[in-house]
C-alpha cells in the first residue's frame, strides 16, 4: 500500500490549483491540505473575463469553482492574498513573502502566468490596461463605454475578444498587430483570413503589420499608441493582449527543469519526485503535437490539474491530452481539437464565407487536428475521429451529405 503523504501544499489557487485541491480530497487524501494563493479571490476560471464579465453580463462571482465556505467544507486551508517566495528543496519547506514557512511532503506548482508587457515607452500609463484577472476586467470594464475609443495591442485569442466585447458594449475599437494576419502563431492563413472578415464586418478596425513604439498622454485625458510608422491611434484606453509569461520563477530559482514554463512528465511529475505542475505553467511532451507544449487552455488546467493530484497521491497517470480550445467572438464560437502543423493536408468542410465551418487536418487517412466555427456538432464527431484514429476519405469529409457520424 502507498505511503501517502501528509501534507500537500498547492500553489497558485487559480483553476488547475482548485481541481487540484478538490481532487486530493475526492481521492480521499485526509491530511494536511494547503492552497496558497496571491490573488484575493476564491479560485475562478478566467474565460469569461474576457467575455461574459467584461460584457458587463455575468458577475465576477459567478466565476468562482470553490468559495471560501466551499474550501473551508473540504477542510482545504485556503491562503488568499499569499505569496510564496521560495522553496526549500532541501527542508522541502515553501517560504511566504510575510516571512512565514510551511512544510510540505508533496507540492503542486499551479502558478499558471502573467500577463506579458510591452516593452515601450509609456507602457505602464493608467490607460493601458492588460487582462489576467478579475480585477483587471473590472478596471478594463469600467472604461468601455459607448463610443469610447479602444485600441487592442495584439490581434491573438485575448486580443480578439476584448475587441468583439468591447464592440459590443459599442466602443470604437482599433486591433493592432504587429504580424502579417491574426492569430499568426496559432492557425493556418485560412482562418486568420476569416477572423480578420470577421471582425471587420463588425466595424474593427484591424491594422496588420503594425508595430507599437510607445504609448503617450493624448488629448481630454486620452492616450496615443504611437506606431513605429509614424501613425498615432488615438485612444481613451489601450488592452495590451500580447500572451502570457508562465510564473515559473520559483521553480526556477530552485533549479527544477524548466523550458518556457516548469517541465513535467505524464505523471505531472516535475524534476523533483515530490513537486508537481499543472496548467498554465507546465510543459509536457503531448504526443498529438508530435513535441512539448505549454497548453494555455481551461481544459488543460482542469484535467491537468487533476492528474497532477492523482500522481501525488501515487495513483496511476497518463496525461496527454488531445488539446483543445475555444473562443467566443462576436457570433462566432471558434474550437480548435488537436495542434494543426504545416505538414498536413487541409480539408475543409462548410463555408468560412457562411460561418460554419471545420478544417481538417489529415496526415494520410487519419484526421490529426480539427478547427471550426460555429460546428460545435460536427466538431464532437471530428474530436472522436481524432481519438479513435478512424480512416477517413477527403472527400468524405469534404462533403456536407456525408454524416460525421457515419464516419
Ligand atoms: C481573459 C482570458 C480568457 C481566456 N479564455 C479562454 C477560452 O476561451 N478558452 C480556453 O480554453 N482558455 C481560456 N483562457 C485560459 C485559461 O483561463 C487558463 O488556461 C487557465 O486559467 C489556467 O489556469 P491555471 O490554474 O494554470 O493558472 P491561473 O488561472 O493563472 O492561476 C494561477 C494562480 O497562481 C497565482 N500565483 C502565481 N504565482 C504565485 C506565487 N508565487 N504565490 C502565490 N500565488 C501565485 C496567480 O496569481 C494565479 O491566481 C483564458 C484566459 C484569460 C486570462
Amino acid at each position: 500500500m502507498d505511503m501517502e503523504p501528509t501534507t500537500i501544499v498547492i500553489i497558485g489557487a487559480g483553476q488547475a490549483g482548485a481541481w487540484a485541491a478538490r481532487t486530493l480530497r475526492d481521492e480521499g487524501f485526509d491530511g494536511r491540505l494547503l492552497l496558497i494563493g496571491d490573488e484575493p479571490h476564491p479560485p475562478y476560471e478566467r474565460p469569461p473575463l474576457s467575455k461574459a464579465v467584461l460584457a458587463g453580463e455575468a458577475a465576477p462571482e459567478s466565476l468562482h469553482l470553490l468559495d471560501a465556505a466551499a474550501l473551508a467544507a473540504l477542510s482545504i486551508e485556503w491562503q488568499p492574498d499569499t505569496q510564496v517566495v521560495r522553496l526549500d528543496r532541501t527542508d522541502r519547506r515553501v517560504m511566504l513573502a510575510d516571512g512565514g514557512a510551511i512544510r510540505y511532503d508533496k507540492l503542486i506548482l499551479c502558478t499558471g502566468g502573467r500577463a506579458r508587457e510591452l516593452d515601450v515607452p509609456g507602457a505602464s500609463l493608467p490607460g493601458v490596461h492588460t487582462l489576467r484577472t478579475i480585477d483587471d476586467a473590472q478596471r478594463l470594464g469600467s472604461v468601455l463605454r459607448r463610443d469610447a475609443r479602444v485600441a487592442v495591442v495584439g490581434g491573438g485569442w485575448i486580443g480578439l475578444e476584448v475587441a468583439a466585447t468591447a464592440r459590443k458594449r459599442g466602443a470604437v475599437v482599433t486591433v493592432i498587430e504587429t504580424m502579417g494576419r491574426l492569430c499568426e502563431r496559432s492557425v493556418p492563413e485560412a482562418l486568420s483570413a476569416h477572423l480578420q472578415a470577421l471582425h471587420v464586418a463588425q466595424g474593427v478596425e484591424v491594422l496588420l503589420g503594425a508595430a507599437v513604439a510607445s504609448f503617450a498622454p493624448g488629448a481630454a485625458g486620452g492616450l496615443d499608441v504611437l506606431l513605429s510608422d509614424g501613425r498615432a491611434i488615438g485612444c481613451d484606453a489601450a488592452v495590451v493582449g500580447i500572451g502570457l509569461v508562465p510564473n515559473d520563477e520559483l521553480a526556477r530559482a530552485a533549479g527544477l527543469d524548466c523550458e518556457g514554463g516548469v517541465l513535467v512528465d505524464a505523471q505531472c511529475r516535475t524534476s523533483d519526485p515530490d513537486i508537481f505542475a499543472a496548467g498554465d505553467v507546465a510543459v509536457a511532451r503531448n504526443s498529438w503535437a508530435g513535441r512539448r507544449l505549454r497548453l494555455e487552455s481551461w481544459q488543460n488546467a482542469q484535467e491537468q490539474g487533476i492528474a497532477a493530484a492523482r500522481s501525488a497521491l501515487g495513483r496511476e497517470v497518463h496525461y496527454d491530452p488531445l488539446p483543445w480550445f475555444w473562443s467566443d467572438q462576436h457570433d462566432t464560437n471558434l474550437q480548435i481539437y488537436g495542434v494543426p502543423l504545416p505538414s498536413h493536408q487541409v480539408v475543409v468542410r462548410g463555408d468560412p464565407a457562411t460561418g460554419s465551418f471545420v478544417f481538417f487536418y489529415l496526415e494520410g487517412e487519419r484526421v490529426m487536428a480539427a478547427l471550426g466555427g460555429n460546428a460545435a456538432r460536427d466538431l464532437r464527431f471530428a474530436r472522436r475521429l481524432i481519438e479513435k484514429q478512424t480512416r477517413v476519405k477527403a472527400q468524405d469529409l469534404a462533403d456536407p451529405g456525408v454524416s460525421l457520424a457515419k464516419l
